[in-house]
C-alpha cells in the first residue's frame, strides 16, 4: 500500500498537534467539573470562559452570544427547532435551500410532520440562490431563513451579506450553517446581519464532538436540552472542557493561518482541477469556479460510477469521497448534485476531494495521474461508453 493521501477533509480533519497539547491538561491534569466551587475548578471554569472570549472575539461577537454545543448537527438542531419553538406563535413557515447538509433539511422535514411549511429554495447551476427568489418566497408567517454559509460538497459559497440584508430588511430571523465556511473563510457577526450560526471544530483541525452556536443578544430561544444552569441554561450536560478548549485553539490557529493558507491551498487545489479538466476528457467540475471553500474540488466523470471510483482510489491510499460522508453508503445520488441540475447518470459519477494544509503539489500531482488512470480502466469496462464512442465516430465519418 502506498502512503496515504487524505482528501476528504469536509467530512473530517486532522487533529491540529498543537490543539491536542492545549487539550492534555484538560484531561490528565485538571478533570475538574467547571461548576463545581472549589478551587480545583476554577482553572477548569476559566478556561471554558477564556474559550468562549477567544471564538467571541474571532468572529467579531460577544462571549455570551457563543454557546458551546456537540457539533454541528447539534447547533443546525438547535437553531431550527428553537426558532420554530420559539417563535410559532408569529407564524409556521420556513425558508431553507434545496442544497443544505441534512442536518437542516431533515430537521425542516421533521418540522413539517409538526405542521409548519417549509420552502425549499432551488439553486442555479453554479449552486447559488436566488436572492430576488429569497426575497418572493418570504410572507408574514415566515420565522426564519436557514441557508448555509458554503456548501459541503459543491464548496460554493452563498452570498450571506446580502441574504442578511434581506432578511433584516423583511424582520426574519437568519440562521446559517457555516460549519463548511467558520475558519475557512472570513466573517465577522458585526459585519453581517446573521441571527444564529452553526460551527463545528473537527471540520477545521478541531476535535470532534465539540462545536458552537452563535445566538445574537436579543434572540431569545428556549432551551434546547434540559437540566443544568450551564451555557446561561439553554443547553445543560457538564461542559467538555477539553473539546471546548481545543476548539477555541484550532480557531485561534486556524484565522491567524487563514490568509496563507487559503492561497496555498487553493494553488494546489487550481493545479489538480485544472489537470483533471485538461487530461480525463467528459469531466465537470462542479460548483462556482471563483465564489468557492478554497480546499474544494468535485468532478463528475461521465459514464462511470462514483462508488467504483471510491474503491479504485482507496486502493491507492487516496481518501476521498462521493458526496457527504453522511450519504455514503445509499445509492441515491447527491441532493446537491440534483439540485444544480444535473442528470441522475451524471450526478452518479461524482468525486470530491478537499484538501488540508498539509496537501502537496506532489499528492495532487499523484492524484491526477491515478484518477487519469482508474477513469479510463473503468470506462473500457462500460458497455455505454463504448455505444457512445461508437457513436461518436460515426458522425465523424
Ligand atoms: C459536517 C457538517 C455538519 C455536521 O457537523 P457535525 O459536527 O459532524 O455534527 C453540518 N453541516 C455541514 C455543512 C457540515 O459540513
Amino acid at each position: 500500500m502506498e502512503k496515504r493521501i487524505y482528501l476528504d477533509n469536509a467530512a473530517t480533519t486532522a487533529l491540529n498537534p498543537e490543539v491536542f497539547e492545549a487539550m492534555k491538561p484538560y484531561f490528565l491534569e485538571n478533570y475538574s467539573n467547571p461548576n463545581s466551587v472549589y478551587t480545583f475548578a476554577q482553572q477548569s471554569k476559566k478556561a471554558v470562559e477564556e474559550a468562549r472570549e477567544t471564538i467571541a472575539s474571532l468572529i467579531g461577537a460577544k462571549p455570551n452570544e457563543i454557546y458551546f454545543t456537540a457539533g454541528g448537527s447539534e447547533s443546525d438542531n438547535w437553531a431550527i427547532k428553537g426558532c420554530a419553538d420559539a417563535f410559532s406563535a408569529k407564524g409556521k413557515h420556513m425558508i431553507t435551500t434545496k442544497i443544505e447538509h441534512h442536518a437542516v433539511l431533515h430537521t425542516c422535514q421533521y418540522l413539517e410532520k409538526k405542521g409548519f411549511e417549509v420552502t425549499y429554495l432551488d439553486v442555479d447551476e453554479n449552486g447559488l440562490v436566488s436572492l430576488e427568489e429569497l426575497e418572493n418566497a418570504i410572507r408574514q408567517d415566515t420565522v426564519l431563513i436557514s441557508i448555509m454559509f458554503a456548501n459541503n460538497e459543491i464548496g460554493t459559497i452563498e452570498p450571506i451579506r446580502e441574504i442578511g440584508e434581506i432578511a433584516k430588511k423583511h424582520g426574519v430571523l437568519f440562521h446559517t450553517d457555516a460549519v463548511q465556511a467558520f475558519c475557512h473563510v472570513p466573517m465577522r457577526m458585526d459585519e453581517l446581519n446573521i441571527d444564529l450560526l452553526s460551527a463545528s471544530a473537527h471540520k477545521f483541525y478541531g476535535p470532534k464532538g465539540v462545536g458552537f452556536l452563535y445566538l445574537r443578544n436579543g434572540v431569545k430561544l428556549g432551551a434546547y436540552i434540559h437540566g443544568g444552569a450551564q451555557e446561561r441554561a439553554r443547553r445543560a450536560g457538564t461542559s467538555n472542557v477539553p473539546g471546548i478548549v481545543g476548539m477555541a485553539k484550532a480557531a485561534e490557529l486556524a484565522v491567524q493561518h487563514m490568509e496563507e493558507n487559503s492561497r496555498k491551498i487553493a494553488a494546489v487545489r487550481d493545479h489538480l482541477i485544472e489537470r483533471v479538466l485538461a487530461e480525463i476528457p467528459y469531466t465537470r467540475l462542479n460548483g462556482h469556479r471563483e465564489l468557492r471553500l478554497p480546499n474544494n474540488a468535485n468532478f463528475c466523470f461521465r459514464f462511470i460510477e462514483g462508488e467504483s471510483l471510491l474503491i479504485m482510489l482507496d486502493q491507492k491510499g487516496i481518501c476521498a469521497s462521493s458526496g457527504s460522508a453522511c450519504t455514503s453508503g445509499s445509492l441515491d445520488p447527491s441532493h446537491v448534485l440534483l439540485a444544480i441540475g444535473l442528470p441522475h447518470e451524471i450526478a452518479h459519477g461524482s468525486l470530491r476531494l478537499t484538501l488540508s494544509e498539509e496537501t502537496t503539489m506532489e499528492e495532487a500531482d499523484q492524484v491526477a495521474d491515478s484518477l487519469k488512470g482508474i477513469v479510463e480502466r473503468l470506462r473500457s469496462m462500460s458497455p455505454l461508453y463504448e455505444d457512445f464512442v461508437k457513436k461518436q465516430s460515426e458522425t465523424e465519418k
